[in-house]
């Protein structure tokens, strides 16, 4: 039997491995001792997992597979803030994982597509279109990864932001399968509330989410103040225009009490003029939310640049005249290109 013949253990529940294993003759509750290997200490060898008999051992090494991810690059900001990994899986496809550490905790950035279909014209993720989805265990690898880096500093990941490459609700039962795990006890027990994930505003998706009753924050990318810039930055705005976004918005805030963050990344001459802070403070007046700003980590492929911080400031300064909640994200990872998809892009063409 091939390894790729067994089934993979990586990913699931505890109930899952239990009623896998039991015909092997395992009891249930060892489904529990598993995962806890699996996601709290993170082990990849049944060998390992003392806590069961040899004989268990090797008869769930000759039945099941635990995969691994692999490190294939990686870069670290001058600062020593901001580290970005480039992380394989079995069949080699990767995607970057970015380690964010901010004064208030690490942030874990995870991706949760290869590539990605929804060609937002300021992202490097886009530029070879969606490769593949990943899966829940595939997510929640990248963020292992990191928790046993920084483990050898006696730390943890306080955070997760599912904002790297991909649009996480074009894989939405994926995404709901790591959320969850990454809650449970028996893996990193991380409130929900320290979870955020941001969408290019799939309306339906967004309902299906606001319905689940998870306390996660929503972050929706905004990035023009109209439909037509709107649909010129971000192509699924055909699909779901702003009107249908921004109500999608207010119904999540209504159904988990939770402000949303509209993301809007500046771009020089493109979208961070004063008529474009104006409208934006126009269509955002009276909603449960918080602007991000994000000055563009320039993505040279595409020729666009980050204003002056001029600019950026006057941009910023408009919209709280008007009582907009807004935060301009602190300059993080700029030099390492930061930005979702350069490090594969940059790695995928040395490779090619
Ligand atoms: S910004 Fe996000 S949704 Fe848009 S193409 Fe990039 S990864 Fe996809």
């Amino acid at each position: 039997m091939t390894i790729s013949d067994k089934t993979d253990l990586f990913g699931l529940f505890a109930y899952e491995i239990a009623e896998l294993i039991t015909p092997f003759g395992l009891k249930p509750y060892r489904g529990k001792q598993i995962a806890e290997w699996l996601y709290k200490h993170n082990v990849h060898q049944f060998d390992a997992m003392t806590n069961l008999s040899k004989e268990q051992r090797s008869r769930l090494a000759e039945n099941f597979a635990i995969t691994e991810v692999t490190l294939k690059a990686k870069q670290h900001s001058a600062d020593g803030q901001t580290s970005k990994f480039l992380l394989a899986f079995s069949d080699d496809m990767a995607v970057e994982t970015v380690l964010m550490r901010h004064s208030y905790g690490n942030s874990v950035c995870v991706s949760t597509q290869v590539g990605c279909a929804m060609g937002c014209a300021f992202c490097a993720s886009t530029l070879t279109g969606l490769v593949r989805n990943l899966t829940g265990g595939e997510i929640l690898a990248q963020v292992l990864y990191i928790t046993e880096l920084l483990k050898l500093q006696d730390q943890k990941v306080d955070s997760i932001v599912i904002m790297g490459s991909g649009e996480p609700l074009a894989n939405y039962d994926n995404v709901l399968r790591f959320i969850r795990l990454v809650h449970e006890a028996y893996s990193l027990n991380l409130g929900y509330r320290n979870i955020t994930l941001s969408t290019s505003g799939l309306v339906m998706a967004m309902d299906k989410l606001a319905a689940e009753g998870l306390p996660i924050t929503l972050s929706i990318s905004l990035h023009a103040p109209n439909n037509v810039l709107r649909s010129r930055l971000m192509p699924v705005n055909n699909r779901y225009p702003l009107e249908q976004v921004l109500a999608a918005g207010n119904r999540y805030a209504e159904a988990t009490g939770r402000r949303i963050t509209y993301e809007y990344t500046l771009i020089a001459g493109v979208n961070d003029q004063p008529v474009h802070a104006k409208e934006l403070a126009a269509i955002l007046k009276g909603r449960l939310a918080n602007v991000n700003l994000i000055p563009i980590n320039p993505v040279p492929e595409r020729g666009l640049l980050r204003p002056e911080l001029s600019e950026i400031n006057r941009f910023e300064q408009i919209l709280k005249k008007e009582h907009i909640n807004v935060t301009v994200r602190r300059e993080m990872g700029a030099d390492i290109a930061a930005a979702c998809g350069q490090l594969r892009h940059k790695v995928c063409q040395s490779d090619g």
